[in-house]
This record gives C-alpha cells, structure tokens and sequence, in this order.
C-alpha cells in the first residue's frame, strides 16, 4: 500500500488529502530535508510514510537521540571491536579497483577481486563476494558487461544528493536565550540539549555538539560546537569554505540574535557532491536486490532494495538482507530484524 505511493510526491499526496501548502514549508518541509536532504516536493510519499508509520508503531523510533560522542568514538570503534573479535579482518584505505569475473557453465561467476595496495593492486579470491558502496562507488566498480542484467543498469538511474556540512565553534553559548551571564560564561555548557530544527535557514536541522555530544565536542574554555547541515546542498557545493561558513554564520545570528554578541572562532566545512540516494518519486523500482544475477555475488547498502530511508538503519536492515541472501542456500537464518520490519 505505501510502496504502491512511491511514483508521487509527498506533497502532492499531502495536498490530496486537504493538508495546506503552509504546513508543508514550515513543518514537513524542514522534516524532508533533515531525513533525505531533499524537500517535500521532490521527496517520494514512499519515503515520507514508510518514516511515520514506524513513528506511528514504534515508541522508540521518534526519540530524538544524539551520540555522546563523535561517530568515531560512539559507532565505528564499537563496531570494529565486535567484528575484530569475532576473527575477521578490516582493511582501510584499500579501494577495489575492479571485479574479475568468467562465465562458467553459462553462468557468470566473481574469481577475484582487484584491491588497491600501496602503489600495486592485489587480487583477492573468495567464495563470496559483497559489495556495499554508496552509489557512486558501486556505478564505477560493477564491470560494464553487467549492464545486459536490469538489476545493475538500473543502478545508474539512480542519483545522489549533495550535502554541505558546517561547524563553527564560539566563545560562548549561542542558544542560551535566558541569561546573557550565561551564554558569556565559559566556565560550563549552557543553551538548548538537543536537535533543533528550523523553516527560517538553509539549514533544516542542527544542534550544539558541545552540549548534545559532550564527550567529544565540549571544551574546557570554549563554548557553543553549532553543526549545521545545509539542504539542498547544490548551492554551497560550488562556494568557498570560508563564504559558506559566513552564511552559516550570519542564518545562526538571524535565528539567535544575541549570539551575535560572541565570537566564531573556528569553523569546519564538510562537502559532499554525492551523499544520500535521492528518494524521488518513482525511483524505488530501480533500486537492486541484495542478491543479483551472478550468483556468488551480492549487494548491500542502504541505496539497495530495504524499506526504510537512507540511514544507518537502512544500511543494517541491507546488510541483513544481504546475509540472508547468501546463507539462504545452506540453511542458517539471519538473527533479528532491526528496528524495522513490514
Ligand atoms: C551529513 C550526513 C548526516 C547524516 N546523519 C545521519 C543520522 O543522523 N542518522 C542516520 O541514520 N543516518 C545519517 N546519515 C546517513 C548515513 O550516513 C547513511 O545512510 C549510511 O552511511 C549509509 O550506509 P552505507 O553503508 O549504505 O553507505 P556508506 O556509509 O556511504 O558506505 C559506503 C562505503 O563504500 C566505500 N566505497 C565505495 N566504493 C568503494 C570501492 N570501490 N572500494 C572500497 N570502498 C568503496 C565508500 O568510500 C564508503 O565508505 C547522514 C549522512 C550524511 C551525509
């Protein structure tokens, strides 16, 4: 039923059912733009209702939470220490150059794959072989004989949105908007604890890392860690660093006004030409299987086949779906669902 609305619009679905265009560009507007970086008009109704059906059945699934820390600290380090004891082996900085393929039997088979190591490539055997790229990644990595399968043609339909990330570090507290003792102070954190989101800037969502994800971001001696993602991201991907964070700046003093009293003195911009699958309307057939046409080789990724939008939670749920398909010939079943399941 909700699969059956990817080819419209969430806004288009959102009009039909009598919701004003008002409530589309100061709620759900800046609530597209947080999760798939693109806007209610460009975002698929899919999308949109597979998210608030979880919402609407999940309690957990609408918490909003922040990491204590950096993601590094917080996800990746507790992740490769579960894999790392469990006597498998990650590799970094090595980029697979190419796949090594051979019919065999009328059957196209993986015989290896070629890995980047130093200034030589390695080839690499194995039974099985999984990618999970970004799209970018997968388009340059699958050989272009694969294209006479739709299941990998398609993959090229499928696009990637921009995103322009910024952080900007003050000597005080930019959303303490109670006390100007208070926000001048640097002797501890002060403001709102949480994600914050807003219609009135290029950025949809963003928060104070020094408060929401102390851990990491919170200095002694320093204040407000402000990130800011910019959605759509096309016009800052072309911009200076320093002009980006300018305007980032100045939509911060606009919403804080008395923030303009503090001083940035730092700032970090982050941009990504190719980030997000972009969930347009109509572009969900497009999206491969985790199992493919050649049979010992598989895809993961959240921009693959899952039904929940592009996240870490629609990565695992790729994942998952994606061990399911290679234990499928031997019997053993995948443990668990994720969060999310219909
Ligand atoms: C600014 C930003 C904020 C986000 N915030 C959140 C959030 O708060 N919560 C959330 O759930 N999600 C968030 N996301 C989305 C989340 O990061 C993605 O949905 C998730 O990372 C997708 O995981 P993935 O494994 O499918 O792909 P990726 O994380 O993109 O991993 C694919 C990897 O494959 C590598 N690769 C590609 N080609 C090759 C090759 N040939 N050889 C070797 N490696 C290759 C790439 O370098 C990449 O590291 C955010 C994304 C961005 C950009």
């Amino acid at each position: 039923m909700i699969r059956a609305l990817d080819p419209i619009s969430f806004a288009d679905w959102f009009r039909s059912h009598g919701g004003s265009q008002n409530s589309l560009k100061r709620m759900w507007d800046p609530i597209a733009l947080a999760l798939g970086f693109i806007d209610t008009e460009q975002i698929s109704a899919r999308c949109m209702l597979t998210i608030f059906m979880m919402f609407a059945s999940k309690t957990e699934a609408s918490r909003l939470n922040m990491l204590a820390g950096s993601p590094d600290e917080s996800i990746h380090k507790p992740i490769l220490r579960y894999i790392e004891e469990r006597g498998a082996k990650v590799h970094t900085r090595c980029q697979t150059r190419r796949i090594l393929f051979e019919e065999q039997n009328g059957q196209t088979q993986v015989t290896g794959i070629l890995v980047a190591n130093g200034e030589v490539d390695e080839a690499i055997a194995a039974d099985i072989y999984l990618a999970a790229c970004d799209i970018p990644g997968i388009q340059r990595l699958l050989p272009s004989e694969w294209r006479k399968w739709k299941e990998f043609d398609n993959i090229y339909k499928l696009e990637a949105v921009p995103v322009v990330t910024v952080q900007l570090r003050f000597d005080g507290w930019v959303t303490e908007l109670h006390s100007a003792e208070q926000r001048q102070q640097l002797d501890h954190a002060a403001g709102m604890d949480n994600l914050l989101y807003s219609a009135d800037a290029d950025f949809s969502c963003f928060a104070d890392l020094a408060l929401t994800s102390p851990q990491d971001y919170y200095r002694e001696g320093q204040g407000s860690l402000m990130q800011v993602v910019l959605t759509p991201g096309d016009p800052f991907v072309k911009m200076s660093n320093e002009d980006v964070a300018q305007h980032a700046l100045k939509q911060i003093h606009d919403l804080f006004p008395a923030s303009r009293q503090l001083n940035m003195t730092w700032f970090n911009v982050v941009k990504l030409a190719q980030s997000l699958y972009r969930e347009n309307p109509g572009m969900d057939p497009y999206r491969p299987p985790q199992k493919t046409p050649v049979s010992n080789f598989f895809l993961a990724g959240s921009y693959t086949q899952q039904d929940y939008i592009d996240s870490m939670e629609g990565a695992t749920i790729s994942g998952k779906q994606a061990a399911a398909a290679i234990l499928q010939p031997t019997g053993y079943q995948v443990k668990g669902t994720g969060l999310f399941k219909y």
